[in-house]
């Protein structure tokens, strides 16, 4: 049975019976290690040159969206991101689509048409786009994004890592980051938790959800080449997959090949360890075993269609796989407002909406439902206790289902936005985001061009996750 965890960090170092110095482990260095240990963190701080009114956490789907809504409403913004380049999801998995950018093809936002604009930019090589999905080349889309922050003004950090929280009272007034200089903080007016993890939240002390026992499965995503499109057609992956299984016992029972942009290679995404067993993609040595087992997985898929995928697939070649494994779901943190499934199926309308979601309900290769196009109050985007910090994206406060309801990246571009746009006026206003007046951030994002009014439509016209 699935078991509901709810996890803040204080009772998780408490847990683990440890300081989050690690002063133990300082005094057990010889002393000649001690004295070359660089100086502590506070007395580091000019290593990072900007000082940001809004600081955005992470820069997948979610981060981009909000470091665009805060950049263009004119605060000073900084952007940091873990790996080299930004897209998250969008970057790693190699091709796959970014879906609900433009449902039913009609501009979403000012940020998601400056985001596809940037790849236009860059013509056919760059992007291929669909009745409310982009299917991106992902180095173009790296550099397309860097196009639009360029534009906007936003500030930007690669391989910068948040790893802990500064809170002053409740309130989040910066983070720790790990940087090739060592560890050293960031204090801004407001801070953007967009990691996925909701890691500032939880470093922060905020509560965090986790549906421990029923993760969603994670992925990582390849890309081959040496096929024909029309000859892929022919091949019954699922009937290929079941001969295969007895001589490369990790594949998953199927998956398709999809067109990358417009060219000639394919990406593909599938179960991944949805049959191989649990994995809490924040634990880890959890994390480190989905990877490594990902990283088998793939390499049986690719063997696998060469022997049993006959003429047709005999050739194909792997040319990549993602950077990291693709992570759907791992903490959730608990607003005011929780999210649920009824809210989707029903297309609930709140009157705190700040956006909105469309798609699927889509627990990767689980289960896939239709649901409305439904609100996101802004209760669910703030920490239920803790002040200074909103999120966006995959961690926003939902239940285990209705966060597969929104989990879309155009839906992560959207919440972004709105986490951003609302920090930055919080940031001018010197109030807390959550003493901000509603109307006014609504104002904002309606001349951003957000139609708030979409909440509680059908979508008819879904016929297939396409
Ligand atoms: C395998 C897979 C297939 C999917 N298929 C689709 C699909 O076909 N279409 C679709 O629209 N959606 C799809 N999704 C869902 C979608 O990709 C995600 O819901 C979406 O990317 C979430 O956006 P996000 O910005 O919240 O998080 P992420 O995309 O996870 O981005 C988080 C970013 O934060 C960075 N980060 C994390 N922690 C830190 C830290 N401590 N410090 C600094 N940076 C940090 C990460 O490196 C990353 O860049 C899929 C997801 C997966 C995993």
């Amino acid at each position: 049975m699935t078991q509901q965890r709810m996890v803040n960090r204080r009772e998780f170092v408490k847990g683990a019976g440890t300081t989050i110095v690690g002063a133990a482990a300082l005094s057990a260095m010889p002393r000649s290690v001690r004295a070359q240990r660089p100086s502590p963190v506070r007395k580091r701080r000019a290593i990072i040159p900007y000082k940001p009114d809004v600081l955005v956490v992470g820069g997948g789907p979610a981060g981009i969206g909000a470091a665009l809504g805060a950049a263009s409403k004119g605060a000073e913004t900084l952007l940091i991101e873990n790996h080299g380049f930004f897209g998250g999801v969008a970057s790693w998995c190699l091709g796959m689509p970014i879906n609900q950018m433009r449902p039913g093809s009609k501009p979403r936002s000012k940020v998601h048409e400056l985001i596809i604009e940037k790849l236009l930019a860059y013509g056919d090589q760059a992007v291929r786009i669909g009745d409310h999905q982009l299917w991106c080349n992902v180095d173009y889309l790296k550099v397309a994004v860097l196009d639009a922050l360029d534009e906007v003004g936003c500030k930007y950090l690669v391989h910068t890592q948040a790893v802990d929280a500064v809170v002053e009272g409740k309130r989040v007034v910066g983070v720790v980051v790990a940087t090739k200089r060592g560890l050293t903080t960031i204090r801004a007016k407001a801070v953007v938790d967009c990691t996925g993890d909701g890691d500032v939240a939880f470093f922060s002390g905020a509560e965090t959800m986790k549906e421990v026992g029923s993760l969603s499965p994670i992925t990582l995503c390849l890309g081959v080449a040496n096929v024909d499109r029309a000859q892929v057609r022919k091949v019954n992956i699922g009937d290929m997959a079941r001969k295969a299984r007895k001589k490369y016992p990790l594949i998953p029972p199927g998956w398709g090949l999809g067109r990358i942009s417009n060219g000639h290679s394919f990406y593909i995404n599938h179960a991944g360890t949805r049959d191989l067993g649990q994995f809490d993609a924040t634990d880890p040595v959890e994390r480190t075993k989905a990877e490594c087992l990902s990283r088998r997985q793939v390499l049986q898929m690719v063997q696998a269609m060469r022997e049993f995928g006959g003429e047709e697939l005999k050739d194909i070649e792997l040319i990549g796989t993602g950077t990291q494994i693709g992570v759907r779901e791992t903490r959730r943190v608990k607003g005011p407002y929780v999210l649920t499934e009824k809210d989707a199926i029903t297309g609930r309308k709140f009157d705190d909406v700040i956006a909105w979601r469309s798609g699927f309900l889509d627990i990767g290769f689980v289960r896939l439902s239709k649901m409305n196009i439904h609100d996101v109050p802004y209760r669910s985007i703030l920490p239920e206790r803790i002040d200074g910090l909103l999120v966006a994206g995959r961690c926003i406060s939902a239940t285990h289902v209705a966060a597969s309801a929104g989990k879309s990246m155009g839906n992560c571009v959207a919440t972004g936005h709105a986490a951003g746009l609302a920090a930055a006026m919080s940031a001018k206003k010197n109030c807390l985001p959550r003493e901000l007046n509603i109307s006014d951030l609504q104002d904002a994002l309606r001349s951003d061009g957000v139609d708030l009014a979409r909440g509680g439509e059908s979508q008819d016209y879904l016929t297939n996750r396409g």
